[in-house]
């Protein structure tokens, strides 16, 4: 089934607002069986955002437009919907029965304005949006479909996954697609292909495919098939061969981000972390606690950004003046300091030069990572591009990673 973006507002065009919305509903097509063929961006311009819904209407079985359902003039897509069909928009006193009583809990006057997101057409079905006060329509005649989203990506996702996405699921035969990512480290981009080609050969459904991102080399295995089962089915096989394959260098699947995979081998393991970082600047501790729940397994971090902040936590002076702050040494004894001084059961250490000048006689780009664990101290030496961000994000995302290597290969173990 061809389908067809549409995304609505002026900031949009005006490069204020970033249209995050439409990625991410391209992202969730593939698995319903929609094959997106346009995105379109325009502004509020009831002329140009009829003149392009009309087209899509034509042309596409299913067309997805997203904002410009608020309640103030500049918000027209259900105006221009209803304009493509010809249809007239009446106030549905069910919807502003609803909507009032959405002000009445915020123990809110309603504004007159925010009537019009009561309005329906005859040819449209109200989806109800509990995140926000735009309902969302679904609209079909002759066999093409509109749907109305709301702006808001936080509504916009929540109306997918529970209204939207189960009513496609209903209706779309045919040309599904499901992926599964495999994420590893520790191997090149030729080394995973080496190691799975025998699971594909030449084959291009079931497909596999190769990517180099900042954490890590992925896997992709994307299969076709005329429905779910089938595609599940066509990817079961595959999933095992590359468990089989490549199993320890696997940290995670499909969404899974580093700080998760780190909290949950903690949890398991009932083990906590301390955090003892210069070059990070923090961004370590911080990636940690962007995680729920992560207050049950950090105990803190220290921002050791001078020597004499790494002696006070306990690091011994005389490695640093022996070996430089930015060593395995000095990353070792940081790693196991923390420990003691946080009295935490891991401890993981981040030292380097992010850049652009040298330290110490140290060239930008050197990184060397810590982990203390109850069985010992490892240190991993990393060499990044030597561009400032760059060395930061790679350096905190490497530290979570060997961390998650060091808790699975069972050296954590208290
Ligand atoms: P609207 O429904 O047009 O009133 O938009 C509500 C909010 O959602 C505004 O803050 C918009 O900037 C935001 N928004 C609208 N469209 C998008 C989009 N395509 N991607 C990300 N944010 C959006
Ligand atoms: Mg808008």
């Amino acid at each position: 089934m061809k389908a067809e973006i549409v995304a609505v507002g002026t900031e949009l065009l005006m490069g204020e607002t970033a249209d995050t919305n439409s990625g991410w509903l391209a992202s969730r097509f593939p698995q319903v069986g929609l094959e997106l063929q346009y995105v379109t961006v325009v502004g509020d311009n009831l002329a140009q955002l009829t003149e392009v819904l009309g087209r899509a209407f034509q042309r596409s079985d299913f067309t997805f437009t997203c904002g410009g359902l608020g309640p103030t003039e500049d918000d027209l897509t259900r105006d221009a919907v209803a304009k493509v069909l010809g249809e007239e928009i009446t106030t549905a006193p069910e919807l502003l029965r609803w909507l009032e009583g959405v002000f009445r809990e915020r123990r809110m006057e309603m504004p007159a304005a925010n009537i019009k997101q009561a309005g329906i057409i005859p040819s449209a079905t109200s989806l109800p949006n509990p995140m926000g006060t735009a309902p969302a329509w679904w609209v079909e005649r002759g066999g093409h479909v509109i749907v109305t989203m709301p702006g808001p990506p936080r509504e916009l996702q929540f109306m997918w996954e529970h209204q939207v996405e189960p009513r496609i699921r209903e209706r779309v035969r045919g040309n599904i697609v499901l992926t599964r990512t495999f994420k590893t480290i520790g191997l090149s981009e030729a080394a995973v292909d080496e190691m799975v080609h025998h699971l594909y050969g030449s084959n291009s459904n079931p497909y596999l495919g190769i990517y180099a991102k900042p954490d890590g080399i992925y896997l992709r295995a994307i299969a076709r098939a005329q429905g779910q089962r089938q595609a599940q089915e066509m990817l079961h096989p595959l999933e095992e061969g590359i468990q089989g394959a490549l199993g320890r260098y696997i940290w995670g699947v499909d969404e899974d981000r580093p700080e998760e995979m780190v909290g949950r081998l903690l949890t398991e393991r009932g083990l906590t972390l301390a955090t003892i970082e210069s070059c990070t600047g923090g961004l370590l501790a911080g990636t940690i606690t962007d995680v729920p729940g992560s207050s049950r397994y950090f105990r803190g971090g220290i921002i050791a950004y001078s020597n004499d902040i790494k002696v006070a936590a306990g690091v011994d002076p005389t490695v640093i003046e022996k070996h430089g702050a930015v060593s395995q040494e000095c990353a070792a004894a940081m790693a196991q300091a923390v420990c003691r001084h946080l009295g935490a059961d891991c401890g993981l250490s981040v030292t380097g030069v992010a850049g652009p000048d040298s330290l110490e006689g140290v060239a930008p780009g050197n990184v060397f990572i810590g982990v203390a664990h109850p069985g010992g101290v490892e240190v991993l030496h990393q060499r990044y591009p030597p561009r400032r961000p760059l060395v930061k994000a790679r350096a905190a995302t490497m530290a979570l990673l060997e961390l998650v290597r060091v808790l699975k290969a069972g050296v954590g173990q208290k």
